[in-house]
């Protein structure tokens, strides 16, 4: 059985006992996150995650956080401008405190306490802005009728600027 989330976790402890846990909360104190998609804080209230970690020791016997999270995001399509559902399930593996060192030889990221301490929400939020695509675009190609497939297969959109169709409708006028 796992124990239930709380937000902060002293390192060292939970490594001796392989503290493990599991549980969910809501995406509303993550404000760089809700920055980074451009929404409002309070329209990530009602978004929860689903977490699970655990605190193991690798093989050479350094501390790592390993886990598991589950979510979905309201993006917006860089095709139409329209909101996008998006969903994330992520592994992660992250060596804890490690030297520069251990990070390259390993390959593996590593994320530094604060005094021997993490942040559960802090290390889920910085994961989740990792993953985020650069440019998220709806599965449907057809989601924005003025974008256009050039003759060499790459997307473009029709009309630079999304309002300039608007801006032509008014002159009409
Ligand atoms: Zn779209």
């Amino acid at each position: 059985m796992r124990d239930k989330l709380r937000k902060r976790y002293q390192v060292h402890k939970e490594v001796t006992r392989n503290g493990s846990f599991e549980g969910n909360f809501t995406l509303s104190e993550m404000a760089r996150l809700s920055e980074l998609i451009g929404l409002d804080k309070s329209a990530l209230h009602d978004r929860r995650i689903t977490l699970g970690f655990e605190f193991v020791r690798n093989e050479f016997n350094l501390p790592m956080l390993t886990g598991q999270l589950e979510t979905s995001l309201e993006l917006e399509c860089q095709r139409c401008l329209k909101a996008l559902e998006f969903p994330m399930k992520l592994d992660f593996r992250l060596l804890i405190d490690a030297s520069d060192e251990m990070v390259s030889d390993n390959s593996v990221d590593t994320l530094y306490s604060d005094d021997g301490y993490i942040d559960i929400v802090e290390v889920v939020e910085d994961e989740l802005i990792l993953a985020i695509p650069l440019v998220a675009m709806h599965e449907d190609t057809d989601c924005n009728e003025n974008w256009q497939i050039d003759d060499h297969g790459s997307e473009t959109a029709a009309t630079e600027n999304p309002f300039a169709v608007l801006q032509q409708l008014k002159t009409i006028d």
